[in-house]
Formats: structure tokens, C-alpha cells, sequence
């Protein structure tokens, strides 16, 4: 594993995974700090070698870190970091931090909820349509001298209902755009009042109700005790016989194994998957023998734009978290789905 040479005694900064070098550049001239981005490091045990191996150097010298969620924020990595002051994740999701760890230890956290919606909600609609104009076989087809386009008979969104779960930043960029494309709106999301709904187009509907009624839906809610497993079995029976169903949020929202049930019994709906409950997907699993599952590997976020805002975003998140100045995504959050969920059992809501 490549890495920079510490070249001062200042305190450290450790910039791990996917970061844009205008970001870098950013901490370097405002933190005070050295700061070390390490590109090729995204897990705790990669970071504890890459450290190893810089000279002069250790965990304890850490007093700001960024990384993804690879990077799992436990009680024993924190242990390990005594000087840490202030971590934040490059992602929106923030699942795989133990905040009850962080508060315990007095780290500062921040998420960056700003960067990655346009980009998460355009996927959506990548794989809704690459569903509905059925991309895969058409594709492949295009390639092949009998341009048999019988099997390739798709469906148009306009004057169909998309539903969405969970009526968010993403969520509000989707629905906008499923009105772009003429359909009608219902959505659930039991943490935004009525004047939410109404500002964004959307009729609320519950969640059984939700897959009933909808031609195409797409899940777009964090993963918390309440939405783990949360899409079911019970909402596959509800199908429609075309339906299209997107998950961009997180892999666990949406029952994995009750998803392959279905689809080995020949269940209705077409399936566009961009999260998993195992990432990289395993070379086994079952989800990759279906014809009619579109699957991404988790590029929700990875466009230029968003890498490049997130980068810049975490930046300065961190240079706030360590000077105690505001920043876009305080953790623990201060939304409503957050208060909720925590007060079920007290503690983090993961
Ligand atoms: P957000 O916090 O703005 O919106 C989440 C919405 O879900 C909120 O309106 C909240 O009220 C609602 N919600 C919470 N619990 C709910 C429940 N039990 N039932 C219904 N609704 C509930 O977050 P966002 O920026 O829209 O992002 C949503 C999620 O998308 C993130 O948490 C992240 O996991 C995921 N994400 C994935 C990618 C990707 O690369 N695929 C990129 C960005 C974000």
C-alpha cells in the first residue's frame, strides 16, 4: 500500500478512501494541520497498516479523520485513536457509526448530506427506466443481427403512479422528477408534516398502500431499526403485474431474501438494485441469476459533481467539528425519523 511521508510534527489529519485533490488542498491551507490522504485506505485495519507505515507516525497523532462507510467507527477502533477530536463520513448515510461510541469518547461527528442528492435520485430514474425500457435485453440484442424486438415490448411512465418511501432530499428530487415525466405522486414518510407533501406534489399514502397503488417505487429512506427488513414479502404479493421497484437507499430496507423468494416463484415486477445487504455482492448470490434485476454496484454518489461537493463539503465539516463552528451534517441528526427512533430504546437507532 502507497504512502505520503509525515514531513512535520503538526497534528495529524487523515484523509482515507475516494477524496478530490481540490479538498486535500482546501484542509491543507486552512486546518493548520498535516493532513495525509491515504486513497487506497478504506477499512479501520487497512488504516491501522497504512499508519504503521508512515514514518514518525501513529493512530494516537490523529486528531481529524474522514472516511466512508467502509470505515466502521466502533468503541474499539475509538480506542485506538485517543486523540482523535473529530471524524466525518463522505457519505449521507451514517449507519456505520457507533454514535453512542462517539458521544461516550467526546469525538465530533458530521455526515454530508448535501452532495449526493441530484446524483442518487438521477440513478433512480437510470434504473427505473433501464426497468421499463428493458436496457439489459435491448441492449444486447442491439448487438446481435436478428434485432428481434418482440421481447423488448416496454412500459412509458407517462400518466403512471410512482410511489416513494421515504420523503427526504432524495425523496423531494425524485418525486420532482417523476413529475416531470407525468405521473402522479403518492409517497410515505411518517416524519414530514402535510405541508411537506403538499409542497412537493405528493399525495401521502401508507406503506401497504404505497405498493398497491404505485407502477413504480422507488425506497429512499435511511437504515434504522424501524426500516431494517422493512420492505417485505407482504409488499411483493402487493405488486402490480409491471411494477418496477428501486432501491437506492440502503441494502438492508429492502428484505433480500424475501426478494429472491419472489422472484424463484415467479412473482410480478421488474427490480433495480443499487445497495445490498453484502457489498460487493457475493459471487453466489442468488440476485445475479434473474433477468428482470437491474443491478449497479452502489454508484449512487459517484458522479464528478458529487465527488467533487463532497469532498469539499467533508473538508470543511471537518475544519468545523474541530474548531466547534457549524457544520451541514451535525450527528447525531437533528431530524425527527432520528429523535424517534433513538427514544424507542434509548440509545442509537442502528
Ligand atoms: P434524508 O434524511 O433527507 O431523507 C430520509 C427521509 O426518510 C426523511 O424524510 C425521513 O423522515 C424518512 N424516514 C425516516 N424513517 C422513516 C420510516 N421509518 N418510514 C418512512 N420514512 C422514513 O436522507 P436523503 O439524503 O434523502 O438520503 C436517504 C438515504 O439514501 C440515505 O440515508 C442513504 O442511506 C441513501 N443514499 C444512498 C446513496 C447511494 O449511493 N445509493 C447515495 C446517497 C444516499
Amino acid at each position: 500500500m502507497k504512502t505520503e511521508k509525515r514531513t512535520s510534527l503538526k497534528p495529524l489529519i487523515i484523509v482515507c478512501d475516494r477524496f478530490s485533490a481540490e479538498g486535500t488542498a482546501w484542509l491543507k491551507s486552512h486546518s493548520g494541520h498535516e493532513v495525509i490522504h491515504l486513497p487506497e485506505v478504506q477499512t479501520v485495519a487497512e488504516l491501522e497498516t497504512a499508519v504503521g507505515n508512515l514514518p514518525n507516525n501513529q493512530l494516537s497523532d490523529i486528531e481529524g479523520l474522514i472516511g466512508r462507510t467502509k470505515l466502521k467507527i466502533t468503541k474499539d477502533f475509538l480506542a485506538k485513536v485517543p486523540n482523535l477530536k473529530g471524524f466525518v463520513t463522505a457519505t449521507v448515510g451514517f449507519d456505520h457509526i457507533d454514535l453512542q461510541a462517539c458521544a461516550d469518547r467526546k469525538v465530533a461527528i458530521a455526515h454530508c448530506p448535501d452532495s449526493h442528492s441530484a446524483s442518487a435520485a438521477e440513478l433512480t430514474w437510470a434504473l427505473v427506466l433501464a426497468c421499463a425500457k428493458k436496457l439489459r435485453a435491448a441492449e444486447a440484442t442491439a448487438r446481435t443481427q436478428t434485432w428481434n424486438r418482440e421481447p423488448l415490448l416496454g412500459w412509458q411512465l407517462d400518466g403512471k403512479t410512482h410511489g416513494i418511501f421515504g420523503l427526504g432530499r432524495i425523496g423531494a428530487r425524485v418525486a420532482r422528477m417523476a413529475q416531470g415525466f407525468g405521473m402522479r405522486v403518492v409517497a410515505h414518510d411518517p416524519y414530514r408534516n402535510n405541508q411537506w407533501f403538499e409542497k412537493h406534489g405528493c399525495e401521502r399514502v401508507g406503506v401497504d398502500e404505497l405498493f398497491h397503488m404505485s407502477d413504480t417505487v422507488s425506497l429512499h429512506v435511511p437504515m434504522t431499526r424501524e426500516t431494517k427488513g422493512r420492505i417485505h414479502r407482504i409488499h411483493f404479493d402487493l405488486l402490480k403485474p409491471d411494477s418496477i421497484i428501486v432501491n437506492t437507499s440502503r441494502g438492508g430496507v429492502l428484505k433480500e431474501e424475501d426478494l429472491v423468494l419472489h422472484l424463484k416463484n415467479k412473482g410480478p415486477g421488474t427490480f433495480g438494485l443499487d445497495v445490498f445487504n453484502y457489498e460487493p455482492l457475493k459471487v453466489d448470490s442468488e440476485l445475479l441469476k434473474f433477468p428482470q434485476v437491474v443491478l449497479t454496484p452502489h454508484i449512487g454518489a459517484t458522479t464528478h459533481e458529487a465527488f467533487k461537493a463532497v469532498s469539499m463539503e467533508a473538508a470543511k465539516n471537518l475544519m468545523g467539528l474541530l474548531r466547534n463552528q457549524a457544520v451541514s451534517g451535525p450527528l447525531p441528526p437533528p431530524e425527527e425519523w432520528f429523535k424517534a427512533v433513538s427514544e424507542l430504546a434509548g440509545t442509537s437507532p442502528f
